[in-house]
């Protein structure tokens, strides 16, 4: 059964969509680019290092049991609640949540103050970010028709109004393939592309279609001109002559969909509302626009075309909400379309923002109670010194033994965060210097020039009357 027209645009659309937001996610995605699981044993046990992760063993071993419960579908309504201080590895253990629970799963980053946008309603901000965390596979089959034509006939209807010439209502074009002939009619708009691509009768074309929709044109089968067609037509292309056929899948966020068609003047067919993804612009996603990507999600989830991929939405200084943010979630956790939320925070007992109510981690008793709680503990030299190695052998940066101790030393002064990213520098820093390794000499350097938290702040406190208050 064909499904209906119009569905090959989404994976057209898709790419567009998938790599915009990847930029936009990118910049803090990539420091735990190293991370590719939670590094457990098949029994669950947290090996000393694996998967990127090394140490924080009680931490990752109640993560493995949180993706089980997961996987099981035994956490709906509930969250996860990272505890640990700055730089103990929290977003890399969400991190590693994401990658437990499947490739290519959604990972959507956030911080709480992030809600407090002079533009945008808190609820909007967040509601945005579930979106970023839910995930649609859509998994299409391309068919390639490859043919001589042997005829290529515009259909014209004179116009209605008198004077006006004629209408080109379609195209004839036979081909000869190699089961025989085969007469199509085709969308106008192809009789304009062929036109455009000077094909002539003798010339072999290639048509692509997407689910029995007539998609590309050309004269190669690579497509080395492509058209979009914005057509909607239905072409009933001939099942017996696929010259090629390859399953095409794409991920793309719910967000992607609902931001692409935030226009106001949009139509409402999955057309048009998938071509908007191509088009972004800053407007306002409407509940009513996120009601109507949900039906048509929906009815491509019914047809097999799609796949709905929960995902994971990370809240670090979750501390940060306040009430409102906190009724929202509680509704939004019950949710049957909710990603897997972890929650983060490096506060003790503190007052829930706005209020003057104390509360464990700033969080609401209610909404404490939906959370598993895993506590992450600060690492030992040892263990900061091989997560050192580790993001330096991601980001290409070779050292003599001796700096990465030095620059060992300088994370537990400072913090594993300033130590990683003090690593580019250093190699820009050595090979300025003409190193071929970086040497502790070059560390040095580096951490000389630049200013960690704590030594800015310490400046700050020394320095004060300097700076404009
Ligand atoms: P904050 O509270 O400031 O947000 P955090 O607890 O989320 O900090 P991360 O950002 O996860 O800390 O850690 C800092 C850096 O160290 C990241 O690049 C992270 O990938 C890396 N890292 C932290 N812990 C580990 C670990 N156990 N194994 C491997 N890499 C780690």
């Amino acid at each position: 059964s064909a499904a209906p027209p119009g569905a090959g645009a989404i994976v057209a659309a898709a790419g567009i969509a998938a790599s915009k937001s990847d930029r936009q996610r990118g910049a803090r995605v990539v420091a735990h680019s190293h991370v590719k699981g939670l590094g457990l044993s098949g029994a669950g046990y947290a090996l000393p290092s694996g998967a990127g992760m090394v140490g924080q063993k009680a931490a990752r071993e109640a993560a493995g049991v949180a993706v089980e419960l997961i996987k099981i579908g035994k956490m709906s309504g509930r969250s996860v609640l990272l505890v640990g201080a700055p730089g103990t590895g929290k977003t890399a253990i969400a991190h590693a949540i994401a990658h437990e629970l499947g490739t290519r799963v959604p990972f959507c980053n956030m911080v709480g103050s992030e809600v407090y946008s002079a533009e945008v309603k808190k609820s909007e901000v967040l509601m945005e970010s579930f979106r970023r965390a839910i995930g649609l596979r859509i998994k299409e089959i391309k068919e390639v028709f490859e043919g001589e034509v042997t005829e290529l006939a515009p259909v014209e209807t004179p116009n209605a109004l008198e004077g006006f010439g004629k209408t080109i209502e379609s195209v004839i074009v036979t081909l000869k393939t190699t089961k025989g002939s085969k007469q199509l009619r085709l969308d106008p708009m192809i009789y304009e592309l062929l036109v455009k691509e000077r094909v002539a009768v003798g010339d072999v074309i290639y048509i692509e279609a997407n689910s029995g929709a007539v998609k590309r044109v050309g004269r190669s089968d690579s497509y080395a001109t492509e058209y979009d067609l914005e057509a909607e037509e239905y072409v009933p292309l001939p099942k017996d002559e696929v010259h090629k056929r390859r399953e095409v899948v794409q991920d793309i966020s719910l967000h992607d969909l609902d931001a692409a068609n935030a226009r106001p003047q949009g139509g409402k067919d999955i057309m048009s509302i998938v071509n908007q993804i191509s088009k972004p612009r800053k407007t306002e996603i409407t509940e009513k626009l996120r009601m109507e990507i949900n039906k048509i999600v929906a009815k491509y989830v019914e047809q097999g075309i799609a796949e709905i991929v929960p995902g994971v939405l990370f809240v670090d200084e979750v501390h940060m909400l306040d009430m409102e943010c906190f009724a929202f979630l509680n509704r939004a956790l019950e949710s049957n379309l909710a990603p897997t939320v972890i929650f983060a925070t490096n506060r003790g007992m503190c007052d829930i923002h706005g209020t003057d109510i104390r509360s464990p981690h700033g969080i609401p008793i209610d909404l404490l109670d939906r959370c598993l709680i895993i506590r992450t503990q600060p690492y030992t030299l040892e263990e900061i010194t091989e997560i050192l190695c580790i993001r330096a052998d991601v980001e290409g940066v070779k050292f003599e033994p001796e700096a990465v101790t030095i620059l060992a030393e300088i994370a537990a002064r400072a913090s594993l965060r300033y130590a990683i990213q003090l690593l580019t520098p250093c190699r820009v820093l050595s090979e300025s210097n003409g190193h071929e390794r970086v040497l502790a000499t070059d560390i040095r350097e580096a951490d000389a020039v630049f200013y960690d938290a704590k030594s800015s702040a310490r400046v700050l406190l020394e320095q004060g009357d300097a700076f404009i208050t």
